[in-house]
């Protein structure tokens, strides 16, 4: 029985040193050819976060990779860690509703809940409310994209279905991947081990094709380069360039002041690295609340009342890094101080 063990201990290292061994080889390559002369596509993770979450962020950090994971709003909620992760990974995140439901069988009202209760679960999260949305099964419609509009949210589809969540083995899903062409966004899951042991071979195969991953234009809901607000790729790999010249701006809440049937807030809307014309943000409050007053902006209400529009009540073109202020006062009726979701864009 010993002799047994040791032997079956010895094939077992033989077995680590292969896997060490195909590792050390990969990372070369995929670093060495990272050159993205023909452009940026997008590796977009849905359904998450999972218990292999981790796991996954893992595989995209040794591949020297950044992804998009568009999260489930009641999963994030859950496990608001695991979205921090995915954020101090490197990532993007985006919305991909509270519950998953066929967003196309809904209401209206049943759709902003959707949608606002997850900008709110990732802002919590993350102190920043997503701009990327995709439908759960791809569904969408007029009414579901009129609300997308009014929370500031682009729609991300797909260019390549994965179908890792249709049993598709590693080698599918890296042949599927190797159809992606730039600007394109392949289509995955978090929660398959297949899907996480693609990754290496994916990214490798994208570099030997002048192809990098990117992040998603919130114009535009197709791959870019990564514009540099986020933090950048923690290992390995080429940081590109600023790119585009498109113009952006960010919107930071901070609570004023607090009473025991409301309180204040207030909005930074802050120009990025290029000048712009004008500013358009969002303003989500929650259940139980209401906005009763503004000031120095311009508002409008959806139909739910919950979706606040600001606008500059002037002229509201700022300078490269320049900010602004508009503030408001939300009435609680139910003990939810929670902080609204805010989202800018431009113009
Ligand atoms: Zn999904």
């Amino acid at each position: 029985m010993k002799h047994v063990h040791r032997r079956l201990a010895a094939v077992a290292a033989a077995a680590v040193l292969a896997a060490v061994g195909a590792a050390a080889m990969n990372i070369p390559v995929s670093q060495a050819a990272a050159n993205c002369a023909n452009g940026y596509v997008a590796l977009t993770y849905d359904d998450g976060p999972t218990s292999s979450t981790g796991a996954l962020l893992s595989a995209l950090q040794s591949a020297g990779a950044r992804a998009t994971f568009f999260n489930i709003g009641q999963r994030a909620q859950a496990n608001p860690s695991q979205v921090r992760a995915q954020q101090t990974a490197g990532m993007w995140i985006g919305n991909h509703s509270w519950t998953h439901p066929h967003l196309t069988q809904l209401g209206t009202s049943q759709i902003t809940s959707e949608l606002t209760q997850t900008q709110q679960a990732i802002q919590q999260a993350t102190g920043t409310a997503p701009r990327l949305f995709r439908p759960p099964y791809g569904e969408t419609n007029a009414n579901l994209r009129a609300v997308e509009s009014q929370l500031g949210l682009t729609e991300v589809l797909w260019s390549v279905d994965s179908q890792d969540w249709n049993g598709a083995s590693t080698a599918q899903i890296v042949q599927a991947a190797s159809n992606l062409q730039a600007g394109g966004v392949i289509l995955m899951h978090d929660g398959y081990s297949t899907t996480i042991n693609a990754i290496p071979q994916i990214v490798a195969n994208l570099n030997s094709r002048g192809l990098c991953p990117g992040m998603i234009s919130t114009a535009t809901g197709r791959a870019v380069a990564p514009d540099g607000t986020q933090t950048p790729p923690p290992s390995g790999g080429t940081t590109p360039p600023p790119g585009g010249g498109t113009s952006t701006c960010t919107a930071t809440y901070t609570q004023t002041q607090r009473w025991g049937d409301r309180f204040n807030g207030q909005v930074t809307i802050r120009a990025g690295s290029t000048a712009i014309t004008s500013w358009t943000a969002t303003v989500t409050v929650g259940s139980g609340q209401r906005v009763s007053a503004t000031w120095n902006g311009s508002p409008s209400w959806d139909s739910s009342g919950n979706v606040m529009t600001m606008r500059p009540s002037g002229n509201g073109s700022l300078p490269a890094g320049g900010s602004t202020t508009f503030g408001f006062t939300v009435m609680v009726t139910n003990g939810n101080f929670a902080a609204p979701a805010t989202t800018c864009r431009t113009p």
